[in-house]
């Protein structure tokens, strides 16, 4: 069993999401697709979690019950739609919206004790890559700083910056590279792998060693190429 999980950021709306996941569901109900699959959609476009092959998660979500957080949604809002997936670390939050590790920190602090699946994202910009496989690692720590690595219920998605929605993947080599070296490091958590990641990769990239799954942003917006994806998958 592999991870799938598509991330929408800033598209689709409600009604597109509900298209898109009902064509999935009815895609998925006639294949034995044996990949966990979830789907990360816009705050706007949450649906409620009840569907029967794949989950739906949250993009973001701040680490409060309710409150005054404006702009922001807690865990009340999850709830309503039964979710227990979040992403966290996405390099996206980390580089436009200013997340700081220790912010990072706190969010997985808070819905780790709330029981739920966290993907969370590390990777490295091209200039830290330029520094070498070393620099890249010690950057990559740096990301894991304050998360307990013995959650259960953690997912990790090694996402270099300059793969993501660039079109071009990290190489075979350079994704064994890394993931050899966060296995270590991570041991048994499932180690995703994200960036430019499409049809026509996907079946590569999930055959190297310590890959678990895949992240996957602009080619899972569309549901036939997202269906391909799945289908290349197993
Ligand atoms: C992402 O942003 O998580 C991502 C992997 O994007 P893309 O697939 O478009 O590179």
């Amino acid at each position: 069993m592999k991870i799938i999980a598509s991330n929408f950021k800033t598209n689709h709306t409600r009604r597109s999401t509900q298209e898109f996941c009902t064509t999935l569901e009815s895609f998925l109900n006639t294949q034995k697709n044996p990949n966990k699959i979830t789907i990360f959609p816009p705050t706007t476009a949450l649906l409620d979690n009840t569907f029967k092959h794949f989950s739906i998660g949250a993009q973001n979500a701040y680490f409060t019950q309710c409150g005054s957080f404006t702009g922001e949604i807690g865990l009340e809002q999850l709830h309503e739609f039964q979710i227990q997936s979040l992403l966290i670390g996405h390099s996206e939050r980390r580089e436009i919206l200013g997340e700081s590790q220790e912010f990072c920190a706190q969010k997985f602090a808070y819905f780790a004790r709330q029981d739920f699946e966290i993907f969370y994202c590390i990777g490295e910009s091209l200039e830290t890559k330029n520094k070498g496989l070393d620099s890249t690692l010690v950057f990559l720590e740096s990301q894991l700083k304050g998360i307990a690595l013995d959650y259960p219920k953690l997912i990790i998605a090694y996402e270099p910056i300059w793969a993501i929605g660039s079109g071009i993947s990290a190489t075979l080599e350079e994704i064994t590279q890394i993931h050899t070296r966060l296995k270590q490091k991570l041991g048994k958590i499932p180690l995703l792998y994200g960036g430019s990641v499409k049809p026509q990769n996907v079946s590569e990239i999930l055959s190297l060693d310590g890959v678990d799954g895949v992240l996957v942003g602009s080619a899972s917006w569309e549901i036939q190429s997202f269906c391909k994806i799945l289908e290349n998958s197993f």
